[in-house]
């Protein structure tokens, strides 16, 4: 069997919804599973729903009124059959009455936990779901929606809930596998679950890839879809670099490196249950559902000691440190390291000499209170407006000949700082931010741009 999720957008209007059920059709031989987010836009509206009414403010029947619009709209477009119709418009109602009493209470109790956020913003998955599976059927096929909050058994860490695995296996066990063995195509929220005692909960912000990644790994599913409004993943930025291509294979370390400069694809930690079970994850773009997109593959993906991807982060400072004494001391970088870890200041490069000490932090609010710590330690400088700059890939350190491809590369840039050989998968080195974009794009045309080698 198959996962095939598909986001906010790609369930965003009635049309998108029937372009998912042309995917859904394409690969029915391959047993589908299908995860949905809600329709694009609606969790974000139902929390600040919630917020208003904890404010007291008016408006939520504007907004209500507004779900309702857009759910029964969606129905009216793709479900002719008047008992159907009848039955699914009755589920809308029903499920936003629900709402109107959340929100009425936590405008009269002024108080909003995690739990009744987690009840407020389930609605979007449990009415989307409900659509999409009506959807599928009435354009034929054999689909059926499930509400996941019978199946996904979570602990109630309300707003950010884990899964308990074995529950939700003997649910999954129970109530999915003999829907997949009929030729179903079971159709599920994602994002929402319910503890043990039928408790509503969410998995917290963006949480639908990690559903489908937890179905996945539960049902054994040979590969997990993440059908999303983009390629895939890129060999840089397309805003910086408009070259930029379509990474068609990436291992989960080399996902999980871009996520850190703000890849926003999606969160390599949420895919991570299927990555351990060595289930490929793949990224597709339902509005160009021809693209090949991006394979994430836990193991070696493509060749190791080429590059894979740029990625650069700005707002970087570099604080070096310089003592004569060091030489031969014992401890100074203990003591270096003391004075961030009391100012709770992350450190993210290093570079270290005989007698100095250069690192980056991106978070320059304690800056001023780490500088006069230092000071007693050493010289200190500080290089603000810096950014970092990172070259991803595999098995770097086994290979030559990458570096001095590398700063070859960058001809004229200044380069600052050098960090290469902590990890495998990345060289990252610090340049001024004014010449950040001018580095990434002397790198990318001679690593991506050019001919293969
Ligand atoms: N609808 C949820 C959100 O917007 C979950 C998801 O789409 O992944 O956070
Ligand atoms: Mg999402």
């Amino acid at each position: 069997m198959i996962v095939m999720k598909f986001g906010g957008t790609s369930v965003g209007s009635a049309e998108r919804i029937r372009a998912l059920g042309a995917r859904v059709r394409e690969r029915l031989d391959r047993r589908p599973l299908v995860v949905v987010s809600a329709l694009s836009g609606v969790t974000d509206l139902l929390i600040r729903g919630a917020h208003a009414a904890l404010r007291r403010e008016a408006g939520q029947d504007a907004l209500l009124r507004d779900l309702r619009d857009r759910h029964h709209g969606a129905i009216r477009e793709l479900v002719a059959e008047d008992t159907v119709r009848d039955r699914l418009v009755g589920h809308v109602d029903a499920v936003l009455d629900e709402l109107r009493v959340l929100y009425t209470g936590v405008h009269y109790l002024e108080e909003l936990t995690p739990r009744s956020l987690d009840a407020i913003s389930a609605v979007g998955e449990r009415l989307s779901s409900e659509i999409v599976g009506a959807a599928l059927a009435a354009d034929g096929l054999p689909a059926r929606a499930l509400d996941s909050r019978t199946l996904l058994v979570t602990d109630d860490a309300f707003g950010r809930a884990l899964p308990l695995t074995v529950e939700t296996e003997t649910r999954l066990r129970d109530a999915v596998v003999p829907l997949l063995e009929g030729g179903t195509v079971p159709v599920l929220g994602g994002f929402i679950g319910a503890t043990r005692d039928g408790v509503t909960t969410t998995l917290g912000r963006g949480g639908s890839d990690w559903s489908a990644a937890i179905f996945g790994a539960l049902l054994h599913a040979e590969e997990i879809q993440i059908w999303t409004d983009v390629d895939g993943i890129l060999t840089v930025d397309p805003r910086t670099v408009p070259a930029a291509r379509v990474i068609p294979e990436v291992s989960y370390d080399e996902a999980a490196e871009l996520a850190y400069f703000g890849a926003k694809v999606l969160h390599p930690a949420t895919i991570k249950p299927a990555v351990e079970k060595g289930i490929p994850v793949r990224i597709l773009n339902s509005l160009h559902p021809n693209a090949p997109g991006t394979l994430i593959l836990g193991a070696a993906a493509g060749r190791e000691g080429e590059p894979r991807a740029l990625a650069f982060k700005k707002g970087i400072s570099v604080i070096l440190i310089a003592q004569p004494r060091m030489l031969m001391a014992h401890g100074f970088v203990a003591r270096v390291f003391d004075v961030f870890a009391r100012h709770r200041t992350s450190v993210d490069l290093i570079a270290t000499s005989e007698v100095s000490i250069s690192l980056t932090v991106d978070d320059a609010r304690t800056l001023p209170a780490v500088e006069k710590d230092l000071a007693e330690l050493g010289d200190v400088r500080v290089l603000r407006e810096m950014a970092i700059v990172s070259v991803v890939g595999r098995g770097f350190v086994r290979h030559a000949g990458l570096a001095g491809r590398i700063f070859r590369a960058l001809a004229d840039v200044n380069v600052v700082m050098i960090s290469f050989g902590a990890s495998d998968v990345n060289i990252s080195f610090v340049v001024a931010e004014k010449d950040a974009e001018r580095a990434v794009r002397l790198l990318h045309r001679d690593f991506f741009e050019g001919e293969p080698r």
